[in-house]
């Protein structure tokens, strides 16, 4: 007999969300739908719970509970209201893996509510690491709570890794180098909220494609995969694969290197979580290397991308200065999709809050919360003062 899995997702109606639940529709026998939260999407999520029939739902903002309630009650779905039931019901008995896959650093607390009740977390949000990364990694350790990668990178190492029992000498990180990789430093200034929103390979939420846009996110993903792996930011190589082919590689003791390779579609990892240790069947694109012919590769510009050089720089100051970082950059990453600042101005904007953000160099949880909230602050202020005209 196969074994049912019983999923909650935080984040439902986002990307990763409702890819995570096209997976769930095409494997009824494998996987059930025990949670499905949001934050403002009432529309989506009662018509996700009408069709996946979770035991509850969460919708965050509490302004919108009775129209979901009117819709989901007759159903005997419980509806519930609030961020804080997110994470309560996540980590209820019946749940067997919590899909973590909320927008940034507001995924931190409902994950952690999951971690504290030992359930199997299937981690997208890559801020929670970012911002709280020695904190989430000693609580998975503590309360039994393992952490598998969603992130395709992530996903990418840590199925090279199955069945490994060496040291492993160094992780390749792959990067598509986003829309700008070809463009010159100096037409940075005209870049538009339309261009930077079109990801050539992925098709991914708006925060996590102007990341790519930027290169931020490939930033956030090696402190993610720095704790996730327990590696120093030294072994962890980004190396530019404009094809997104290959999803990322580990070299081991031997000069032997494994990769990852497939279609860029966030399915794959998304299942994977899911379903492992097992490998379950998807319908998804096969790639053909005779069509592709060629798969190139290049080194990272850090000098065009200023904000991969600013991830490095938080990494290495350590403490709550990734936190300051992270906070800072979704502060930018909004006032820029909202036309208020240029597509130049989101590293100043994050280089501005890290030089101001109070440094704590061993935060502790509520240090991390007073963090995010003093960095947005800055960050907003910056982001005031460069307001277009
Ligand atoms: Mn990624």
């Amino acid at each position: 007999m196969v074994f049912k899995r019983h999923i909650a997702i935080l984040g439902s109606t986002g990307s990763i969300g409702t890819q995570a639940l096209d997976v769930i529709a095409q494997h009824p026998d494998r996987f059930e739908t025990e949670l499905l939260t949001a934050n403002n999407n009432s529309k989506l999520l009662i018509e996700q719970a009408k069709k996946f029939r979770p035991n509850s739902v969460v919708i965050c903002n509490k302004d919108l509970y009775d129209e979901v309630n009117k819709e989901l009650d007759p159903l005997d779905i419980k509806v519930f209201a609030g961020i804080e039931s997110a994470g309560e019901l996540a980590g209820g008995k019946n749940v067997d893996i919590v899909l973590s896959a909320m927008v940034g650093f507001s995924g931190l607390a409902p994950t952690m509510a999951a971690m504290r009740k030992g359930k199997v977390i299937a981690l997208a949000n890559k801020e929670t690491l970012v911002a709280a990364g020695s904190i989430i990694s000693k609580l998975s350790g503590e309360c039994n709570s393992p952490i598998i990668p969603v992130d395709s990178e992530h996903s990418a190492i840590f199925q090279c890794l199955q069945g490994e029992k060496t040291q492993v000498e160094k992780l390749l990180l792959t990067a598509s180098g986003g829309p700008f990789r070809e463009l010159k430093a100096a037409d940075f200034e005209h870049i538009t909220k339309e261009q930077a929103l079109k990801h050539p390979n992925w098709h991914m939420g708006a925060k996590v494609t102007i990341d790519s846009a930027t290169m931020m996110n490939k930033g956030l993903e090696m402190m993610e995969a720095s704790w996730l792996f327990n590696m120093p930011a030294e072994k962890i190589e980004i190396i530019i694969h404009p094809q997104s082919i290959i999803h990322s590689m580990v070299q081991f003791c031997d000069g032997s290197i494994k990769a990852q390779i497939g279609a860029p579609d966030m399915r794959v990892p998304i299942q994977y979580a899911l379903s492992y240790p097992e490998r379950i069947a998807l319908n998804t694109r096969r790639i053909s290397f005779a069509e592709i012919k060629q798969l190139t590769f290049e080194a990272p510009d850090t000098d065009k991308f200023h904000c991969i050089a600013l991830a490095y720089k938080a990494y290495k100051k350590g403490g709550n200065m990734p936190c300051a970082m992270n906070g800072a950059n979704e502060i930018a990453v909004a006032a820029f999709i909202n036309d208020k600042i240029n597509f130049t101005d989101i590293p100043k904007v994050i280089e501005g809050t890290m030089e101001k953000c109070t440094f704590v160099p061993a935060p502790q949880i509520e240090d991390i919360y007073a963090t995010d909230t003093e960095a947005k602050k800055i960050a907003g202020e910056l982001c005031g003062e460069k307001l277009k005209a």
